[in-house]
């Protein structure tokens, strides 16, 4: 790894209560582009994540206490502090999930834009005054952080997943346990360490970290003191978790898988088309729950498109995300890579074709178990399970369309709704299609579309809830109606 300007930023233990606390079992962190022993961290059980969120319920009344202001001091203070360790926090996040150190900080950055967005939001929670039924009565509605909050946080934005659930809970005056992924948890306890320094207080903010990742979630998911689940990963566990918090009613944010479709119609300005299709796709190497997964193209301008794409898909420069000018990095593990060149594979007997594959050098100080050259398939149909499954690698899909009617019908064939991006430059297409196509957010005419200001989140097998925007900060409120009577 290179070296931390502020190595006390790299942390080895999960963080409960304030404390920093040891445990006897270790697993080891490992860079998915060298697959060397990042550090060794320690494994906390099932207990630990049960005194995390006992930590969490004692520390509940002194933030819930505090007014909305005084939270957003704190949080302004992580904020500020996160981003003067950019660089480091980038380093860290680079060095452990794999995408390049541009992408990473850009990552810090989004990540802490939900911190600072929401400790202004936070002052907005407003209420409601409602004309009462007789003049002897009073109604308001008062809004209330729904008490402790865990969450359960991917290994494919590793500190943004986290950045954007505590922002809103914290903001809300929830307190809050993570469980980050097992394969990433260097980038969870960093934003910890940063935490303790901003004066957030103990037990508002806790990480466990561990293997065991089944019988955290029970706890974490089950747990009576517990109000709400925040999770952001794949479908099917996400329905694991709605079944196991069901028991006690507990609200439950799932922002799960994606099966993007991305519209390129023959009215489109292909130039942008091309631009947005490379960041809707080769970001993080494709894995992002609202990468484009189907790229669904007019017969007209296929050609064009292609070839344009295939032409700026040949300077992508791939290899270890620390080396400079690299923007594509490996994916997580072998693992990952097995399951995309097994997709690729049964496309092409499907009937796919592979119209292109990269055969760049990989850039220096690498081992290439995990890393997937960029793939360009053509004749794809919607029907081949390259379409039907989240593909998470750098790999274009390319469908061919004759109308709009049947790309729409094509584009809404999937279980997912997460997110969607078309290009056209007809205004009446653009309101015709917007209504029509059955995602959580779409992109037209743009290929990134996530900010703080905006709600993130899908429909379908996508999940619920909304993460970001005033939304956001809603899923972690409860509404209190108080009816105030014999007022005269
Ligand atoms: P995953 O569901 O396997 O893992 C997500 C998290 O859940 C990890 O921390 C993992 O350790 C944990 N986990 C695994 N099994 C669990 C269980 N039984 N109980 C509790 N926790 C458990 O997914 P992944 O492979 O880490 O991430 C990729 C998936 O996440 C993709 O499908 C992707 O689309 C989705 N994702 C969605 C969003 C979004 O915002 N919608 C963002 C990022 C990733």
């Amino acid at each position: 790894m290179q070296k931390l300007s502020q190595p006390s930023l790299l942390k080895t233990t999960s963080y409960i209560n304030g404390q920093w606390q040891a445990s006897p079992e270790q697993f080891a962190v490992l860079n998915p582009a060298t697959d060397e022993v990042i550090t060794k961290v320690a494994d906390a059980g099932v207990e630990l994540v049960e005194k995390a969120i006992a930590a969490a319920v004692q520390a509940l009344p002194k933030w819930q206490g505090l007014s909305a202001n005084e939270r957003a001091t704190l949080l302004k203070r992580w904020y500020e502090l996160i981003m003067q360790h950019q660089n480091d926090l980038a380093i860290l996040l680079t060095s452990e999930q794999g995408k390049p150190l541009t992408e990473a900080a850009g990552e810090i950055a989004y990540g802490a834009s939900y911190i600072e967005w929401f400790s202004e939001e936070g002052k907005r929670a407003y209420g409601d005054v409602i004309p009462a039924p007789s003049s002897d009565k009073h109604i308001s509605v008062v809004k209330q952080g729904v008490g402790v909050v865990t969450a359960i946080t991917p290994w494919n934005f590793p500190n943004a997943m986290i950045a954007r659930k505590a922002a809103a809970a914290l903001a809300a005056g929830c307190t809050f346990v993570v469980r980050p992924s097992e394969l990433t948890p260097l980038s969870a306890l960093a934003l910890a360490e940063l935490a303790e320094q901003a004066g957030i207080p103990a037990g508002v903010f806790n990480v466990v970290i561990g293997l065991d990742a089944p019988a955290m979630g029970k706890v974490l998911s089950q747990h009576k003191d517990v109000a709400k689940v925040s999770f952001t990963g794949s479908t099917a566990v996400g329905k694991l978790l709605a079944k196991q918090s069901a028991d006690s009613v507990k609200k439950l944010s799932l922002e799960l898988g994606g099966n993007a479709p991305f519209i390129v119609f023959d009215d489109a300005d292909i130039d942008a088309a091309v631009k947005g299709a490379i960041a809707a796709k080769f970001r993080n190497a494709g894995q992002t729950c609202v990468c484009a997964n189907r790229f669904f193209v007019h017969e007209s301008i296929e050609t064009e498109f292609t070839n344009k794409l295939i032409a700026a898909i040949k300077v992508l420069k791939i290899g270890n995300g620390l080396s400079a000018g690299v923007n594509l990095g490996p994916l997580i593990d072998p693992k990952a890579k097995a399951k995309v060149d097994s997709l690729i594979e049964q496309a092409v007997a499907d009937g796919a074709q592979l119209h292109y594959k990269g055969e760049s050098e990989l850039v220096v100080n690498v081992s290439e178990t995990s890393f997937v050259q960029p793939h360009v398939l053509t004749q794809v149909t919607n029907e081949m399970s390259i379409a039907q499954q989240e593909v998470f690698g750098p790999v274009v899909s390319i469908i061919s369309f004759h109308d709009e009617a049947t790309v729409i019908k094509q584009a809404n064939d999937t279980d997912y709704g997460l997110a969607g991006y078309f290009y056209t430059e007809n205004l009446k297409r653009v309101f015709r299609v917007a209504k029509a196509l059955d995602f959580g957010m779409l992109g037209i005419n743009e290929g990134i579309i996530s900010n703080a200001a905006a709600p993130f989140g899908g429909v379908k097998q996508s999940g619920y809830g909304r993460e970001g925007s005033k939304y956001g900060l809603e899923d972690y409120m409860s509404i209190k109606y108080l009816c105030f009577g014999g007022l005269i």
